[in-house]
């Protein structure tokens, strides 16, 4: 690492133009003056700063940093708090998060025990916002390019809340980020677009009491491993174990904190859920390494995966939207109908399979390990409201595909919607089909007068109702007869998914 101070101009044929992007940022830095840096914008102001750690080498060279720098100055200089956050977005791959784990504890550790201001969180997204909750219980399709609903809900939100949380308290909060302008054109771009004239200090995209502050934005990635490697880590972790991990995972899902963040899904060490990347090269690399408890994990990735093959798609997905149950046709040169969410029967084959996943790992795991909880309960009790609630399922589907896999009893609350059970919608299936109503739709109605039942004010069951009967009723068969080029039986869901998939 060319620690002695370089002179800048030579960095650059022209100095206007900034560092070249293959520049050593040690060619024309060194540690000292990136520390009093560090330093100075500390010490400028009393906004207390929120640095953002995925456990990936960028966030520990930026977090290492700071942390040396602080040291470095008087106890009484230290008086506004530097908080560390880390989005837990509850599918993030588990050896991965048994690291940031590990190290927040360290880093709370070694900074009480040394007296400095470092105070580190894990964030989480609402339970109504996790993966599966989203998945299987309102059958959002797995994440793709196009339709990437994850980021937002599992790591952007919960991070955005920490920070609001503490500019409410503090008024203004300085981010600061791992974020380097060598990581993409793009990157680049966008950190130019933010920056302050003058100032060390950007805008951060969304929140006016927010400023970033990027301390190693110059430094190319050699750099960045050469300090890792060279630098001792200040909380007694030891750095070459995040360069082992990296050799298995192959790249690193960024601390995501805004849109302008480059996605995990391009770079892997993110969930071990993502369907955004044709393949999960890290967790193959991890079990080929040796790691193959952790096979299930991608035989279910691999599983949501292949819902994607537009093939195929009908039969997974609904024909109606979930929230109007309207139909859509294709726009943009395609032609048919758009599918929607999973179908009811898909999720509860989802949740199935999940389960028994978490099973599988957990007894093929090092039995001295902690259990793995792949879905928690309060997962598991939002889906059964929604089902409930949306689906209308009478069955009570969760509790009964729980207690299958699982051999056990959740501690659920009986009837907490007051709803039917299996046999009524027996009975009602029965009277239905002879009546040539969907059976779903008296189902839906039933649910709603129930939902109104002894209350004072009923005026808003009569647009309840009148959603219900606004849906698009008609059955598949119906419904593509007026579609060229659709087939009924491509959309029909009474099939084995097993077979399918
Ligand atoms: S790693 Fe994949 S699944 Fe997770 S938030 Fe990023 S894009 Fe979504």
């Amino acid at each position: 690492m060319g620690t002695t101070s370089g002179d800048p101009e030579s960095a650059s044929s022209d100095s206007d133009s900034g560092p070249d992007i293959d520049t050593s940022v040690f060619e024309y830095r060194d540690l000292e003056e990136i520390h009093k840096e560090i330093q100075e914008t500390y010490l400028a102001d009393d906004r207390p700063w929120v640095i953002g750690y995925s456990g990936g080498k960028d966030s520990t060279t930026t977090l290492q940093l700071i942390w040396y720098a602080i040291s470095e100055l008087s106890k009484e200089q230290l008086d506004k708090p530097i908080y560390v956050i880390s989005s837990d977005t509850l599918v993030e791959t588990p050896k991965i998060v048994n690291h940031i784990t590990s190290t927040l504890d360290k880093i709370n550790e070694y900074a009480e025990k040394e007296d400095l201001p470092f105070e580190a969180h894990k964030v989480y997204p609402d339970v109504s916002d996790s993966f599966f909750v989203n998945l299987i219980g309102r059958g959002y399709p797995a994440p793709n390019q196009t339709f990437r609903w994850c980021t937002d809900r599992l790591k952007i939100d919960p991070a955005d809340n920490f920070i609001l949380d503490k500019v409410s308290e503090h008024g203004e909060v300085i981010v600061t980020l791992g974020a380097r302008k060598a990581e993409s054109a793009t990157r680049e771009q966008v950190m130019n677009l933010h920056s302050i004239e003058g100032s060390n200090l950007s805008r951060h995209s969304k929140f006016a009491n927010a400023f970033v502050f990027t301390p190693i934005e110059d430094w190319i990635v050699d750099d960045v491993w050469d300090y890792l490697l060279q630098v001792e880590c200040p909380w007694g972790k030891d750095n070459r174990d995040l360069a082992a991990l990296y050799q298995e995972a192959d790249d690193e899902c960024p601390m995501v904190i805004d849109t302008s963040t480059p996605s995990c899904g391009n770079s892997r060490f993110g969930c071990w859920t993502c369907t955004v990347v044709e393949e999960d090269k890290a967790m193959e690399n991890m079990i080929d390494a040796g790691d193959d408890w952790m096979e299930p994990l991608l035989e279910f990735r691999d599983l949501l995966k292949r819902t994607q093959d537009p093939e195929k798609k009908p039969k997974f997905r609904e024909m109606k939207g979930r929230r109007f149950g309207d139909i859509r046709e294709k726009t943009n040169g395609g032609e048919g109908i758009i599918p929607r969410t999973y179908k009811l029967e898909f999720r509860k084959h989802l949740l199935r399979k999940l389960l028994e996943t978490e099973r599988e790992v957990n007894e093929r795991k090092d039995p001295d390990e902690e259990y793995l909880d792949l879905i928690r309960d309060a997962e598991l009790k939002e889906i059964r409201r929604l089902w409930r609630e949306e689906e209308a399922d009478w069955e009570d589907s969760v509790p009964r595909i729980y207690n299958d896999v699982m051999g056990e009893h959740l501690d659920w609350i009986q009837d907490d919607l007051g709803s039917f059970s299996a046999e009524e919608a027996e009975i009602l299936e029965e009277v239905a089909s002879k009546h040539d109503v969907p059976p779903k739709l008296v189902k839906r109605l039933l649910d709603v007068e129930l939902r109104h039942h002894g209350m004072k004010r009923r005026a808003s069951i009569y647009n309840k109702i009148d959603g219900v009967f606004k849906e698009d009723w008609r059955t598949t068969a119906e419904v593509v007869e007026d579609f060229d080029g659709e087939d009924a039986d491509d959309w029909e869901y009474d099939i084995k998914y097993e077979e399918l998939i």
